[in-house]
Parts: structure tokens; C-alpha cells; sequence
């Protein structure tokens, strides 16, 4: 009896000893980001690898550049190798209806990571920020920019929405408008181009070269008869920097024609540079790094059998099912907070904004 409880007790110890390397076999996690062209995407990647491996999990991370067939041919290869999750965020949000039907028959948890994944039943948590309040947030910079409510108007504004592919976009928008539409029907905001709702100002795949052109007409069909834009509502930063380009093209930034009030969202390095130089007038910081340790977590929870509590069960239909949700909060930024919010955290290096 002795000799047994001796031999448990080595066996045990002998458990113990080689835990790390048990943990480090915890299996395959594939993440599917969407481009490397915003920076953002980049950190979420870094930040997810680095969580999960630190859990013990093998990942394979892949970037399909913003191109839909491509993502797809990724998440069918991670899906051969038969990955205990896939974290996906999806350029277009309604086109993986098949390979997740395949991962999930193949015994896989699948989580829409800041977008959500549409017409499909095969998805089980979606992590994101509460979309909705970032429109709001960047709406409510956009007049305190303006000097509302202490300056009267009317101002000149123009929007901008983001990709019709992603989900997102529609809640930016939509917060946003929850703010300003009151502001237009009152004729405080003039929509001079009259370029109103997503289909008419949508920014397919986010790319800030659509903008720019598409605010390039937006002036010379508008703006050519002397009236000037006093802001402009852009959901993200690449589209801003392309809506700047264009401003500064027909002769804005300088003292006789200063640029209007520009939001923006993501607080990447160039354009947090621009809100210093006076440029951008704000963006909306979202910790990717709290989102990715928020995923990581999540994801070991549901494989180790565990049940997450404290979801959001009402925000996110995905047009089968509502996707329980873990909402994260995003923040508003200027020139006033950037130093607090975002370089003292640590998100972005004082040095990179040299
Ligand atoms: C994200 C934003 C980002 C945009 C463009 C959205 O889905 O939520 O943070 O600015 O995609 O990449």
C-alpha cells in the first residue's frame, strides 16, 4: 500500500515537473486578420499570437491583404490542420459561411474578432468595442471641434462611412448619425454635397485612396463656388488621411484657410502625429491589446470547457443568431488627452511621435 501511495506521489511530482512542456501542446489556434496595411491589425495579430503561445497554444496567423478569396483559401488551410479555434477577422463578413460549417463540424470554436461574421450559424462568441459608441464618440468630437453648441452654425460638414462589407461600418455610421441627424434636419449642419446614408458614403475596404477621390469630387462639384468645409466625419484614420490629402490639395491648412474638424479612429502613429500638427482634429483609441488579451482568454476558457459569463446577448444579430459578445470600451482623442490615453499606457512609443 506504501509503495503504491510512494509511486503516485513520484508520478505526480514527475506530472508536475513536466508541465510546461504538456502546456506548451495545448494545440493549434488559427487567426485570420485582414490586411497589414492599417497598423492596428498588425498589433491585434502580435498581441493575439503572443497571449495564446504564452497559454500554451501552437498559432498559425495569416494576413490575407484584404482580399476576400484569399482569406478564405487561408481559413480552408488552417481548417485542414484541425485547429481547436479559429479567430477571424473577416474582410467581408458574410462570405465564410462554408468554411466555418466545415470548422465547426470539425469540432472547432470560432470567434469574430472586431467584426462580426453574418449569415451563418457556425459562429460562437464575437469580441469587439461597442461600435455603436465609437459613431457617437466621433460625432461628438466632431462638434465640440466645431465650438457646438457655444458657435451656432451652420457648419459645412461631409461624411464618410467605412467598408459596406463589414458590419462595423453600419454601427459607426449609425452612431454617429445618432448624433448629428437631429443637427442636419435642424439645418445647424449642412450636408452640402447631400451625400447622406452608407450606400451613398460607404468607403469600399477602408482604403484611404477611395476617399481621398471621392472627397476630391465632393469639392469640385460642392466647395468651388468660395464655401468652405468646416469638418468632416471620417469613421477611420487611413480614410482621414486620404480626406486630408485632398483638402490640402486645394489649398487647406494654412492661416486663411484652416483645416476643418476631422475625426478619425484607430490612433495609429501618422495620425495621431497629424492630430499634433493640427490637421486631424481627433481619433478614437480602442486598446487592441485589451482586446486581444480579452480574446485569448476567452478562447482558453471555452477549449478548457469553461462557460464565460457576462456577455452581451442583445447587440449582435448576425442574421441567424445573436452572437454572444464581449464589448470593450473605445475612447475619444485629441490633442488634449493623447499624451494620457494613449502614449502614457504605453500603446504608442513618445519616440514614434517624433
Ligand atoms: C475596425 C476599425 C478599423 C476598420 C478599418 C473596422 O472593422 O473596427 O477599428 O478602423 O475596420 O480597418
Amino acid at each position: 500500500m506504501k509503495a503504491k501511495l510512494l509511486l503516485a506521489t513520484l508520478a505526480l511530482s514527475a506530472l508536475a515537473l513536466t508541465t510546461p512542456s504538456f502546456a506548451a501542446d495545448k494545440g493549434l489556434i488559427g487567426i485570420a486578420m485582414p490586411t497589414k496595411s492599417s497598423l492596428r491589425w498588425i498589433s491585434d495579430g502580435d498581441a493575439l499570437k503572443s497571449q495564446l503561445e504564452a497559454k500554451g497554444y501552437t498559432v498559425d496567423l495569416q494576413y490575407a491583404e484584404d482580399d476576400i478569396p484569399n482569406q478564405l483559401a487561408q481559413i480552408e488551410n488552417m481548417v485542414t490542420k484541425g485547429p481547436k479555434a479559429l479567430i477571424v477577422a473577416s474582410i467581408d463578413g458574410t462570405t465564410l459561411s462554408d468554411v466555418l460549417q466545415k470548422a465547426h463540424d470539425a469540432g472547432a470554436i470560432v470567434i469574430a474578432y472586431d467584426r462580426l461574421i453574418k449569415k451563418t450559424p457556425n459562429v460562437d462568441y464575437y469580441t469587439t468595442f461597442d461600435n455603436f459608441g465609437v459613431g457617437v464618440l466621433q460625432a461628438k468630437s466632431l462638434l465640440a471641434g466645431l465650438g457646438y453648441p457655444a458657435k451656432k452654425g451652420p457648419f459645412n460638414v461631409e461624411l464618410f462611412g467605412g467598408s459596406p462589407d463589414d458590419n462595423n461600418a453600419f454601427f459607426f455610421y449609425d452612431g454617429a448619425m445618432s448624433v448629428l441627424k437631429p443637427l442636419i434636419d435642424a439645418k445647424t449642419i449642412v450636408i452640402k454635397s447631400g451625400q447622406m446614408g452608407m450606400d451613398k458614403v460607404g468607403t469600399l475596404r477602408w482604403d484611404g485612396a477611395v476617399a481621398q477621390a471621392r472627397m476630391d469630387n465632393i469639392l469640385s462639384a460642392n466647395y468651388s463656388d468660395g464655401g468652405r468645409v468646416d469638418g468632416v466625419l471620417a469613421p477611420y484614420d487611413g480614410l482621414s488621411r486620404g480626406i486630408i490629402s485632398s483638402l490640402r490639395g486645394v489649398g487647406y491648412g494654412t492661416a486663411d484657410q484652416p483645416w476643418p474638424v476631422i475625426t478619425g479612429q484607430d490612433a495609429e502613429v501618422p495620425s495621431v502625429k497629424a492630430i499634433i500638427a493640427g490637421e486631424q482634429y481627433s481619433t478614437v483609441y480602442k486598446d487592441t491589446r485589451e482586446l486581444a488579451k480579452t480574446t485569448a482568454e476567452l478562447v482558453d476558457k471555452v477549449i478548457g470547457g469553461g462557460k464565460p459569463e457576462g456577455l452581451d446577448t442583445k447587440t449582435y444579430n448576425n442574421e441567424v443568431k445573436v452572437i454572444p459578445s464581449i464589448l470593450l470600451t473605445p475612447y475619444a482623442v485629441d490633442k488634449s488627452n493623447f499624451q494620457k490615453l494613449v502614449v502614457d499606457s504605453g500603446y504608442i512609443k513618445a519616440a514614434d511621435l517624433k
